[in-house]
């Protein structure tokens, strides 16, 4: 920590303020951040742009949401009466019931009081004479505060595809992250879903059950796995609930924490029959398990990564029964795993249905969007509803799109014009008092464990300036190029990021983001921990407090 002298007459400034702290973003993230902002006493107020808590959970309502990691792992560890309050019902709990349980956490915390919805964060100015921020509302309104604290997600800035005539389209249009708050009725219609990412196999597999026609746009097909979701029955919600310690012990532990954790054998180090036996146990498991479960070099070593791809290859061909479609959904340009691995339920047999159409929009790309469908370069189909599961801006994405502005002005897109650059993904050099929860370069993985650590380590260090009565908290230079170096090299030999997808920063439908950035802390989340509780017991040495 570089302790320069304190200045008394910034301190004083603090009453002036209409804040303490401005949390940006009533998802879990900010939910919790305000929870342990009151803890110190701090006058916060969150500014969120939907009507209600919950973030992801708010705003992605489209059919079949629901969670990829186990429901029981996803919750908030911090509040153990909680714990044993909130009942899950089913292994991997759909999407209403996770926006129940979030409401639930508001209401016990009384967390309404203090947030503001229907207010978008236009702009966040660092003012350097008064060593706070001056936060804009998209209503114009000005807000100052001390601290500004980001809690506004990871993939939560939706982007619509760059395809001429969108705004013509004269039946239904949904994109699957601002989907309405009342029901949307498929019986009979004609349904296009364009995008096969995580979100648009939980759609099609959902749509594909009412739906009159169902025609799947496929640009890029993903390896996807059995999710294997069921009720939780009394015995096991008795056992999760005497568990919930060594559980998320459990998840402390592992690489990305979640349950799963790679296998300590390499691929080849078994016979080819265990491997055999090895990956059909994984697939039979629920969850993540043949991803983050799997031999250690799946994501390493090509050879490796060629033996589980072609496993996967063979059940998507056992499963979908015309062999021209199967082949069409078996991915060709990437490794399995390299790319976000979706989970699906019956996925690979909607497209034995007669009621589903795959169209291959590489082959046959989609040239526009028609008052009355969509017309490919070979076709043109009539549609009803037309449901865009085209993806998100991810990582930097939310941050674009609100003007942060750092000391002497200085925009954050310019500082991070030639990718993120971060220290411990909470703090950005030049942005003084400005703390990101879940920002570039955190260790992501199973998300809620990494806002509890985000969101502690911040409240640690906000208590630290509060019992040295300090006001001012930037990084050293020497600090942030060391995490970002450190980032770099733990990209180094991953398969993972030499494709395209949004976690190698790649969108298609943005300007500026064809090209892979690594955006992502790719070492352990224990790894990542350790490294930011030094920062923390050493005292803040990297950080510039005064
Ligand atoms: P995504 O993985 O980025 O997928 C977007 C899809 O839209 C891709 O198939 C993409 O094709 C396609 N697409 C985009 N623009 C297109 C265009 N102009 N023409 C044709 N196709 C286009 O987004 P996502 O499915 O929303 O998932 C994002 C992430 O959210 C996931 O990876 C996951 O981390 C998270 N998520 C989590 C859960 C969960 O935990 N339960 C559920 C859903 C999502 P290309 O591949 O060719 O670009």
């Amino acid at each position: 920590m570089t302790l320069t002298t304190m200045d008394p007459a910034s301190a004083d400034t603090t009453a002036a303020l209409d804040y303490d702290a401005i949390v940006i973003g009533a998802g879990m993230s900010g939910m919790y951040q305000l929870i342990r902002l009151r803890e110190l006493g701090l006058r916060t107020r969150v500014f969120e742009a939907g009507t209600g808590v919950g973030g992801t959970w708010y705003w992605n309502r489209y059919p079949g949401a629901r969670f990829d990691s186990e429901s029981y792992s996803y919750g908030f560890s911090f509040d153990k009466q909680l714990l044993q309050d909130w009942e899950w019902s089913e292994h991997f709990a759909p999407q209403p019931e996770t926006l129940r349980y979030l409401n639930l956490v508001a209401d016990r915390y009384d967390l309404k009081r203090d947030i503001q919805f229907r207010s978008p964060v236009a702009s966040a100015h660092y003012d350097d004479a008064g060593r706070s921020w001056v936060v804009t509302l998209a209503d114009g309104s000005q807000h100052t505060s001390r601290y500004v604290i980001s809690a506004i997600g990871v993939l939560s800035a939706p982007t619509m595809p760059r395809i001429a005539g969108i705004d013509s389209f004269r039946g239904q249009a949904f994109h699957t992250a601002k989907w309405p708050h009342e029901p949307v009725d498929f019986a009979g219609k004609r349904v296009a879903v364009i995008g096969t990412g995580a979100t648009g196999v939980q759609t099609i597999q959902e749509v594909a059950k009412t739906a009159g026609h169902l025609t799947v746009f496929q640009r890029t097909p993903n390896w996807c796995t059995p999710l294997h979701n069921r009720p939780i029955t009394p015995e096991e919600q008795v056992q999760i609930k005497a568990n919930y310690d060594a559980l998320f012990q459990r998840c402390r532990e592992t690489f990305a924490c979640f349950l799963h954790t790679a296998d300590p054998r390499g691929t080849f180090e078994v016979t080819a029959e265990e491997r055999e036996a090895f990956y059909e146990e994984l697939y039979a498991t629920p969850g993540f398990a043949i991803w983050v479960g799997n031999f250690k070099d799946t994501l390493t070593d090509r050879a490796a990564n060629k033996e589980i791809s072609d496993f996967v290859a063979r059940k998507i061909r056992q499963r979908v029964k015309d062999p021209k479609v199967a082949e069409m959904l078996i991915p060709q340009n990437h490794g399995f795993g390299t790319r976000r691995v979706p989970q699906e339920t019956h996925y690979y047999e909607v497209f034995n249905q007669p009621n589903v159409t795959l169209v291959d929009s590489k082959a046959t790309p989609i040239e526009c969007i028609t008052p009355t469908g969509i017309k490919t370069s070979e076709a043109e189909f009539a549609f009803d509803i037309i449901i865009y599961a085209t993806g998100f801006d991810a990582l930097t994405g939310a941050f674009d799109r609100i003007d942060i502005r750092g000391k002497g002005g200085l925009p954050l897109k310019q500082k991070w014009a030639g990718g993120a650059r971060t220290f411990v993904g909470m703090l950005v050099q030049d942005f003084p008092n400005l703390f990101m929860l879940l920002g570039p370069h955190t260790a992501l993985g199973n998300i809620p464990r990494s806002i509890e650590h985000n969101v502690e380590w911040v409240t640690g260090l906000l208590r630290h300036m509060q019992q040295h009565r300090l006001t001012f908290a930037d990084v050293t230079p020497a600090a942030a190029q060391g995490w970002t170096d450190h980032v770099m090299s733990c990209a180094e030999g991953l398969l993972t990021f030499e494709v395209d997808s949004w976690m190698t920063g790649v969108n298609s439908n943005v300007e500026g983001k064809q090209t892979r950035v690594i955006a992502r802390y790719a070492g352990s989340a224990p790894a990542y921990r350790a490294w930011c509780d030094a920062v923390a017991s050493g005292g803040y040495q990297e950080l510039v407090l005064s």
